[in-house]
């Protein structure tokens, strides 16, 4: 499970943050102020993300920042700041934390950053559960399988990847130089239409009727989406 704790005490700010990370794919864990962070942290050691708003009653965000960075270098922490002026207060606390997203901020240019963090963070490694269940799909990260309705489905280890680059990012739409990037590597000279071909063969594998496909979802003239 991909887990991010919001720290923010505006209800509306936190609702907004929530409802966008979740639609990428996150499973949150909210907070309305330092202390209450920091206790629900205590309970969530597989938090691989931590987004932190600065103003708040009570310890403020970079203290909440401090004492999450002084039992855990691993996390990955954003700091929600709301005025140019606590700019200069990031800048003294970029150790502490890892990046910093000033209000306003779109949808978009916030999940981007969780994404990227939490890649860093090592959030998918199979050191977390092991299994991601979307029903009716369960993928096994450990033993790299993938089962629907409970019945086992046959992947190369290509199409376990690009099933597990969809499922960690549901609903949401991957460019196929993404997906190239992300399953064949930088390095790959290929050409994108190798992501085309193992679509294709996927579906015969995942869809009910893969001439008219409903888990990947054709996006036209960009990629596909894993969406329901
Ligand atoms: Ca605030």
């Amino acid at each position: 499970m991909r887990k991010v704790l919001v720290l923010e005490d505006e209800d509306n700010i936190r609702s907004f943050v929530v409802i966008n990370l979740k639609r990428a794919g996150y499973y949150t864990i909210e907070a309305s102020s330092g202390e209450e962070a920091l206790e629900k942290l205590k309970r969530n050691p597989d938090v691989k993300v931590a987004l932190l708003d600065v103003m708040l009653p009570g310890i403020d965000g970079f203290e909440v920042c401090r004492r999450i960075r002084g039992n855990n270098s691993k996390i990955g922490i954003i700091m929600l700041t709301a005025r140019s002026q606590e700019m200069d207060k990031v800048t003294g606390l970029m150790t502490g934390a890892d990046d910093y997203v000033t209000k306003p901020f779109s949808p978009a240019e916030l999940t981007a950053r969780v994404d990227a963090l939490y890649r860093r963070a090592g959030g998918d490694t199979p050191a977390d559960s092991g299994e991601i269940s979307q029903p009716p799909f369960l993928l096994n990260t450990r033993n790299r399988t993938l089962e629907k309705n409970g019945v086992r489905i046959k992947l190369t280890q290509v199409e376990y990847s690009v099933i597990k680059l969809f499922m960690d990012n549901p609903g949401k739409a991957l460019s196929r130089e993404e997906i190239l990037e992300a399953v064949w590597g930088r390095d790959y000279y290929g050409e994108v239409k190798i992501v085309d071909v193992n679509i294709r063969r996927l579906r015969i594998k995942v869809e009910d009727d893969p001439t008219s496909p409903t888990y990947i979802t054709t996006v036209w003239g960009y990629g596909y989406k894993w969406g329901f």
